[in-house]
């Protein structure tokens, strides 16, 4: 079918558009600067027009900087455009059922940005857990996850992190681990159910090494290690091969 065939152009064209309004909200939510306003260049103020703004493409085409004023436009832009039309795109190619798809793309867009700000800014906002939290309705109205289970792997995920950060906060005598992060754990447990704990931390554990290795590596020495791009990955991999079929997982969610 010609709607079918052009599935992954619309895929890749809704996750570069999204990727652009990523770029841009990780740089607005952080200073407070409302999300729906017009874009503008932050050197010289001219506000953007459609020319300036077709992801990818604008920032090529000005070989990376403004139009008006020649101030330097920071390729994270072009590279959020990317990797956002990636993660539709390869949803899109490995979970067969396109409502499914869009759906788990919906949730990594949420949660890309969520982990800018928290590499950048050390903290998850709160909206973006809950919105993600929120779309966890989906697969339960797909029929993909039973109610329980969801709220059983809410209350599992999220006690065992809130007592883990009591635990080690009380040993090292300051905060340890964010209250954003405990909150991200309950959200993954509602996604992913309780039997998945076990690869979820063993996932998420080997992917903060590598993310504290590579920080290690960029000569960046911060006490804070930012956990929630970590937590995130461990979630879409999951999810990803849950969904995909490629691997059925014990303790899985039941018809998953
Ligand atoms: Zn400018």
């Amino acid at each position: 079918m010609a709607e079918t065939a052009l599935l992954p152009v619309w895929a890749l064209l809704v996750g570069l558009t999204l990727g652009s309004f990523v770029a841009a909200a990780a740089w607005r939510l952080p200073q407070g600067i409302s999300l729906w306003g017009r874009s503008a260049c932050p050197a010289c103020g001219t506000q953007l027009g459609v020319r300036d703004l077709v992801p990818v493409l604008s920032w090529l085409m000005a070989r990376g900087r403004c139009r008006h004023c020649g101030a330097r436009v920071s390729p994270r832009y072009p590279f959020v455009e990317l990797a956002t039309g990636a993660l539709w795109l390869g949803c899109l190619y490995l979970v067969p059922e396109p409502a499914e798809a869009f759906t788990l793309a919906s949730l990594g867009t949420v949660l890309l940005l969520s982990s800018l700000i928290d590499l950048e800014h050390r903290y998850l906002p709160d909206g973006l857990t809950a919105l993600a939290a929120l779309l966890a309705a989906v697969p339960l109205a797909l029929g993909l996850a039973g109610p329980l289970t969801a709220l059983l792997g809410a209350l599992l995920f999220g006690g065992l992190s809130w007592g883990l950060r009591a635990v080690v906060s009380w040993r090292v005598g300051r905060e340890a681990m964010g209250l954003g992060d405990v909150k991200l754990m309950a959200m993954a447990g509602l996604w992913l159910g309780p039997g998945l704990l076990a690869p979820f931390l063993l996932l998420a554990g080997v992917g903060g090494l590598v993310f504290a290795a590579v920080r290690r590596l960029g000569g960046d020495t911060a006490p804070e290690v930012p956990f929630g791009p970590a937590l995130v990955l461990s979630l879409m991999v999951l999810l990803l091969l849950q969904w995909g079929g490629a691997a059925p997982i014990p303790g899985a969610w039941p018809g998953g």
